[in-house]
């Protein structure tokens, strides 16, 4: 039985993952009442030695252990990708909430399963697209239904970074763990861009760099279902091109300046028959504002910033752009 009030929420990390150790555990034990209570690693030395730095009471090596573990009312899953649909549909069997990493799934069918099963549960859902947590991107968004570009147009994503050492591995070295930049960053963008228009992504026509089985870049334009074209560059191989998100509308253009990013960072300029501002924004921890909203979800409070359903669409979205680049063609965004 899925909890739905009260003021603790256990979680349940599976994985010991970078992104937990660098954001995601801060984020939960921002939240009040809220506790890492026990994580999940294949690889028992590795795990216990995770825990212990963490400070995290329980480390299994077993799915079934962290499922039956009571203190645990929440999966937090950040493995690699092809491992977040069996785990997050044996999570919400055992009547367990998820929150999962992106992305949700490495195809639809196991997206579609992951919904449909915290669905029947009666669990909440979210997937963990952290960059519409951000107070750059809410202020843009704002700006775009305020009316403040008149009709959305044309959008620009630059996402194209130098990927550190420490996170190469699988993301450059496994297509069956869901490495590659489009899995990895496209499906970001893709969230972002259906986050700021309000709109969802119908088509796609996108490029690779010919060399190399993992893709490591990739230039793509989107048509969403406004009307509005979409052009996107994500790398994981240029140091220096820093990152960014344009939305060009009818009456005025939105110019957001280092804000693709897990740091509460970056600039906001509107520009319009008025000259040029800069948009006041506060910024806040993009993943604890994540978690704060599950909580609410979890209390019948709303939901998710980004649902099971946000990351199944995103995804499509990033299959259209791989399978685009694959075959040359446009081609159509699945429904979902
Ligand atoms: P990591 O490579 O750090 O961790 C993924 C898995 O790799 C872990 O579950 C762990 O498995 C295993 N692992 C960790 N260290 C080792 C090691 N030394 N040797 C062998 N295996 C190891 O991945 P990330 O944290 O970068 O990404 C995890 C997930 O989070 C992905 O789905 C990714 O797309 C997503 N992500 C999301 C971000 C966001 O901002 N929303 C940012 C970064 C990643 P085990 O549990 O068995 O120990």
């Amino acid at each position: 039985m899925a909890k739905t009030v009260g003021k603790t929420l256990g979680w349940g990390l599976v994985g010991a993952s970078t992104i937990a150790h660098e954001w995601m555990i801060d984020a939960i034990r921002a939240q009040p009442g809220n506790s890492v209570a026990a994580l999940l690693s294949s690889n028992t030395e590795r795990g216990a030695e995770y825990a212990a730095a963490h400070g995290i009471a329980q480390s299994y090596t077993t799915l079934d252990a962290l499922l039956s573990d009571p203190a645990v009312d929440a999966f937090y899953i950040s493995t690699t990708n092809e491992l977040h649909a069996a785990q997050a549909i044996a999570a919400a069997a055992a009547g367990k909430h998820v929150l999962c990493e992106k992305p949700l799934a490495m195809n639809l069918a196991d997206g579609r399963a992951i919904v449909a099963a915290c669905r029947s549960a009666g669990v909440v859902l979210g997937t963990n697209h952290h960059l519409r947590n951000a107070a750059t991107h809410q202020a843009m968004r704002d700006l775009v239904r305020s009316g403040a570009i008149g009709t959305p147009l044309f959008a620009r994503v630059f996402h194209a970074v130098q990927l550190p050492a420490h996170l190469q591995g699988w993301r450059v070295q496994k297509a069956d763990a869901g490495g590659g930049v489009v899995l990895d960053i496209t499906v970001h963008d893709a969230d972002t861009l259906r986050f700021l228009l309000d709109a969802e992504p119908v088509e796609a026509i996108a490029m690779t760099p010919a060399a190399g089985p993992l893709e490591d870049g990739v230039m793509a334009v989107l048509r969403f279902d406004n009307g509005v074209l979409a052009q996107l560059h994500d790398a994981f191989n240029v140091p220096h091109a820093g990152t960014g998100i344009e939305i060009h509308g009818s009456l005025g253009s939105l110019v957001g300046r280092d804000v693709m990013t897990q740091r509460p960072v970056g600039e906001v300029r509107l520009r319009s028959a008025e000259g040029e501002r800069v948009v006041a924004v506060e910024p806040h921890n993009v993943y604890a504002h994540s978690l704060a909203a599950f909580n609410r979800a979890v209390q019948g409070q709303g939901a998710p910033a980004a649902t099971g359903e946000d990351g199944l669409r995103s995804l499509a979205a990033a299959l259209a752009v791989l399978e685009a680049a694959r075959t040359g063609q446009r081609t159509p965004v699945a429904a979902v």
